[in-house]
């Protein structure tokens, strides 16, 4: 399909330019008083042939910055530009975007084709393309033989394979995606979550930006990951990078869940710590500085992130275990997730074990942490303060 990528629209700015760029763009819903600052000095690029995942809780402007870019809300400062190309006042239509919803927004009264079509006549595709294009669209969704039946006679998963394909028939530089696995069961996000990432690599060209709330969703899919919070963009980075080194603690929290353990840091050699945790010295990782962090000064205040499955129980007579208290235990299935009070450590520990657990609440454990333990988060970088941790743990 890259022929048919390759129109008159292409300009010499496109290679050099991102496919995406949100430059410092704030948007502000309602006026005085009841002011909702919904996105803040919000800056992100995305290459051609990459896709972002825009991470976040509920309510912390996703959903906006898609919509400034989309051209579904003005931005009340900065600006946006696809290709170099600044749309900030373009009309969405003419923007050429492909954007997928969670609510999946198909006619109810439009069959299947029809529901494909209606782009790409608003695109004014010469009519006797229209069937083909359609037909490849259909086809890129395993959903070739549905074309005469009508939204409600699908299923939920069906319909947003529809909805893709309408956004995927104006064969857009851009896909935009907003939470659009969010309204399917457990077991159909994870066989279309497979099915993303085919779409993916059908699309070399493309760039996506990726709405959701759900960090495994962002894993599976992103090359890169834009964690946000409070309107603000507080972290950006490749997924592994962002779940083995976090930069702050609501990074760590949010995407994959962790033990924030304050300490202090004793020595530092390269990237090997000795930290101080509540009566116990343990090793850490100290990421080496960078843009996001500072160097690491002893007798430095830090968090140290220890991962819940990295977190030994076993029992109370292991060498070098600390003696720990069962408070909760709830099992998952694969995994037990286990909340223990541990002499000495001033937090509460949670620990993911495998399987089913036989521990019940008062039990007395042995608890190991890894070598090292965990990484070292350095304070006051990002939003957060002491003071104003996090609540996710999940
Ligand atoms: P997310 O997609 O991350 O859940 P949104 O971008 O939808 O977040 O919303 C960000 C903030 O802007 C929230 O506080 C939300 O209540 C507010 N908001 C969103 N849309 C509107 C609107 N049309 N009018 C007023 N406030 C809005
Ligand atoms: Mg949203």
């Amino acid at each position: 399909m890259s022929s048919a990528l390759t129109t008159s629209t292409v300009t010499a700015t496109d290679s050099a330019e991102p496919a995406i760029v949100f430059d410092r763009v704030g948007v502000s819903y309602g006026r005085g008083r009841k002011t909702t600052v919904a996105l803040a000095d919000f800056n992100l690029r995305v290459a051609a042939g990459e896709t972002v995942a825009l991470l976040g809780p509920s309510g912390s402007g996703k959903s906006t910055a898609l919509k400034a870019l989309a051209g579904f809300v003005r931005p009340t400062s900065g600006a946006v530009r696809l290709a170099g190309r600044d749309v900030t006042d373009l009309s969405p239509a003419k923007r050429g975007i492909g954007v997928v919803v969670q609510s999946y927004a198909l006619f109810p009264h439009m069959r299947v084709h029809d529901n494909v079509a209606f782009g790409l006549k608003a695109h004014r595709v010469p009519r006797n393309e229209i069937g083909a294009r359609v037909a490849e669209a259909l086809e890129m969704v395993g959903m070739g033989a549905y074309g005469k039946r009508l939204p409600r006679e699908l299923s939920g998963g069906q319909q947003q394979r529809v909805a893709i394909a309408r956004a995927l028939a104006i064969r857009p530089k851009v896909l935009l995606l907003d939470e659009p696995l969010a309204a399917l069961d457990a077991q159909l996000r994870q066989s279309m979550l497979g099915e993303l990432q085919q779409l993916r690599k059908a699309l070399p060209d493309t760039a996506m930006l990726y709405v959701t709330h759900d960090q495994a969703e962002a894993l599976a899919l992103a090359d890169r990951i834009a964690v946000m919070r409070d309107a603000r963009l507080v972290d950006i980075d490749t997924a592994r990078n962002l779940w083995q080194r976090p930069s702050t603690d609501f990074t760590a929290a949010f995407l994959g869940g962790a033990n924030l353990l304050p300490c202090t840091v004793n020595h530092v050699a390269g990237t090997a710590a000795l930290v101080t945790v509540g009566e116990h010295t343990l090793r850490a990782e100290a990421p080496a500085p960078g843009v996001a962090r500072p160097d690491w000064v002893p007798n430095a205040d830090a968090r140290l992130c220890v991962r819940p499955h990295t977190v030994q129980v076993g029992p109370l007579t292991e060498r070098d275990a600390l003696r720990g208290t069962v408070v909760t235990s709830v099992w998952k299935g694969a995994s037990t997730r286990l909340h223990l009070d541990v002499t000495g450590i001033p937090v509460q520990i949670t620990a993911d074990v495998q399987g089913h657990s036989e521990l019940s609440p008062g039990d007395q454990v042995g608890v190991r942490f890894a070598d090292p333990a965990g990484v070292l988060i350095p304070p006051g970088i990002g939003t957060d303060s002491a003071a104003d941790q996090p609540e996710v743990r999940a």
